[in-house]
């Protein structure tokens, strides 16, 4: 069993609490605040996990939700939206990524004289060996 799974234990108690209702509720399944969906799930169920694994989220039946399909796949679309930012905070605070502010753009020379100017000719390539022709000449 992965770690992003809850036990059968779990899910079968999640679906026995649910009363077979949709358990989603709240703005993160695109409902009203403290308003629960409530649909059937004999169509189908699906286990979400109410704080994501990758957030920190346990396979407790208390971060378990038995919840339908429309509103699992709302939910999984915030939760990878909010699990990216989180992996970007991150990296910003371990330094992967620069905050964007601090990156200067190299900017355009003022003239195309100056550009010139600053532009030094290329080194002629520089042989690292005689060629053999050469050397047996
Ligand atoms: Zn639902």
């Amino acid at each position: 069993m992965s770690r992003h799974e809850f036990s059968r234990e779990t899910r079968r108690e999640a679906l026995k609490r649910s009363g077979l209702k949709c358990e989603a509720s709240g703005p993160r399944y695109g409902l009203e605040e403290g308003q629960r969906c409530n649909c059937s799930l004999s169509l189908g169920v699906q286990y979400d996990h109410d704080v994501p694994d990758q957030l920190g989220g346990d396979n407790s039946l208390e971060n378990c939700r038995a919840v339908c399909v429309q509103c699992h796949k709302i939910k999984t679309r915030g939760d990878i939206r909010q699990i990216r930012k989180s992996d970007r905070q991150r990296d910003k605070a371990s330094g992967v990524i620069r905050p964007a502010g601090k990156i200067k753009s190299p900017g355009f020379p003022v003239s195309e004289k100056a550009a010139r100017r600053q532009a030094k000719p290329p080194l002629p390539p520089r042989a690292m060996f005689k060629p053999v022709d050469e050397r047996k000449a």
